[in-house]
């Protein structure tokens, strides 16, 4: 594969690559800017082999933005670390992938001094980079497709994350399925306000080179300032995960947008019915996906056609991958293709034990087709509970207690039961104090009576992951601790 980056400054000089902070970079001084960096880095660094991995500890800015693209430009790898995880987890994450040098954003200063690495392994600032002078570089003319782009954390929601290996394939047909499934604007801008460390904002970074895409990058995500941007810029998307398209709808202005605007690309997790409702109410496309940082990105995902039809799908299959189901109706999901990447940093024996003997890839996550083909997702195989030898979708609790208008927020899990084996616990989020019976109730007008939470334990937050997840992990560590019989 070309070099993606040099391509765009040859062919789209002047056309928008970065928009920071009120400061524009075009693509030719975007890829001298890069270009720039990675001697710089040489000059920290030493010249270091093909796929050497430097960790970075980034934040969403364009200094961060030039460090993760001048690594690849040097044939590096950058492992993409979380900075609002635990020490000991960065720790764990960095010992596990062996790199060979660590970068830091400044302001993350005391807690790259807090961290216990080995003596060879010394943070280097950004600000240091950009006082070195600099070797000049020869740029990689081609890159192999299966070398490895970046590596980076999934988001632990079921346990300890894996580093995933993305190679530029992977990168390449995860950008061409979304641009042949969303299509491409000539003045695309792209707003990132999504973490660069996840795959949600790399991927809007690689397809900015991959199509000759402007990117209108956020230092991190507040409602009110991205209302502002959508209304200042000419952003045509923008890639949301389920909180933040919810607390942009609660302050949407009454004169809308800028008329660039497409719509949103909802993904990560699972969305209330009302939200998406409200959005078609008030003319807000919402274009939802699915995928995951094993598939570098969307692999499944509705188009703006059909999104005002099927709303709480996740669409249909983007064209370079290819999707089963395990069992029907509910079966997990399985996916082949060029999106998938190659393997775990730190567990080879645990990304093989995913693969089918037939070569599929199983990701834990339940899914079902409507009559026309759309998928919609039912949650995660190990949430999924067996009360009196019938299967209950937390999911499925979940979206019904959503319309229970008292209840902010709700996440269910399955405990034992010595009974019915296992039965739904429901923990809630709410301003009011409602009483056992008006929950029940309300689930029993919806629900089947074996599907109707025995337990409702009202708590003033639900515990979330470093990536705002809702941790069911914590949640059955809260249970066992403070609520079991
Ligand atoms: P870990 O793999 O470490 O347990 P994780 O699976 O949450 O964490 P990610 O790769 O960030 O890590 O997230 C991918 C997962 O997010 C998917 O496997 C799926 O469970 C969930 N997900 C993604 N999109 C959607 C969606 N549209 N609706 C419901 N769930 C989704
Ligand atoms: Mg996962």
């Amino acid at each position: 594969m070309q070099n993606w980056l040099l391509k765009q400054a040859q062919i789209n000089p002047d056309k928008t690559a970065l928009i920071f902070a009120k400061q524009r970079w075009t693509f030719q001084q975007l890829a001298a800017e890069v270009l720039q960096t990675a001697g710089q880095i040489v000059n920290v660094a030493g010249k270091l082999p093909e796929q050497t991995r430097v960790a970075v500890l980034l934040k969403n800015n364009a200094a961060g933005y030039r460090v993760i693209l001048a690594l690849q430009q040097l044939g590096w790898v950058p492992l993409l670390l979380n900075w609002r995880l635990s020490n000991a987890e960065l720790e764990r994450q960095i010992s596990a992938g062996q790199p060979q040098a660590l970068i830091v954003d400044d302001s993350l200063d005391s807690l790259a001094d807090q961290l216990q690495l080995t003596t060879t392994l010394s943070p280097i600032f950004v600000s240091r980079l950009a006082a070195e002078k600099g070797v000049s570089i020869k740029p990689i003319a081609d890159f192999s497709a299966d070398k490895v782009a970046s590596i980076m954390y999934t988001s632990g929601t079921t346990g300890k994350p894996h580093g995933v290996k993305q190679t530029f394939q992977n990168h390449f047909y995860s950008a061409v399925g979304s641009a042949f499934n969303l299509g491409l604007d000539p003045a695309e801008l792209w707003l990132c306000a999504l973490p660069i460390f996840h795959i949600s904002g790399l991927s809007i970074m690689m397809r900015s080179l991959i199509y000759g895409m402007g990117v209108l990058l956020v230092p991190h995500f507040s409602a009110k300032t991205t209302t502002q941007l959508l209304q200042k810029y000419p952003v045509t998307l923008m890639s949301v995960v389920p909180q933040m398209l919810q607390q942009l709808l609660a302050i949407y202005p009454a004169n809308g947008y800028q008329r660039s605007f497409r719509g949103f690309l909802l993904g990560g997790g699972p969305i209330a019915a009302a939200t998406l409702a409200t959005c078609q109410q008030k003319g807000l496309p919402v274009v939802q996906s699915y995928g995951m940082t094993e598939t570098c990105s969307q692999v499944i995902a509705l188009n703006f056609t059909d999104a005002t039809q099927h709303l709480g799908s996740v669409g249909k299959p983007l064209f370079p991958m290819q999707v089963r189901l395990a069992e029907q109706p509910i079966g997990e999901i399985q996916l082949k293709g060029p999106n998938l990447a190659v393997g775990y940093l730190d567990d080879t024996a645990g990304f093989l034990a995913k693969m089918t003997a037939d070569g599929w890839f199983r990701t834990g996550d339940l899914g079902r087709y409507d009559q026309a083909g759309f998928l919609y997702i039912c949650g995660r195989q190990d949430e999924m509970l067996i009360s009196g030898g019938e299967n209950v979708f937390p999911q499925e609790i979940e979206n019904v207690y959503q319309q229970f208008s008292a209840i902010k927020e709700i996440a269910v899990i399955g405990i034992t039961d010595r009974k019915w084996g296992q039965v739904p616990c429901a923990f809630y989020v709410s301003q009011e104090s409602l009483t056992p019976q008006q929950l029940i109730d309300f689930g029993r007008q919806r629900l089947a009576h074996y599907k109707v939470p025995q337990k409702f334990i009202q708590l003033a937050e639900l515990p979330r992951t470093a990536s705002h997840k809702i941790s069911r992990v914590k949640l059955r560590e809260l249970y066992l601790r403070n609520y079991s019989d």
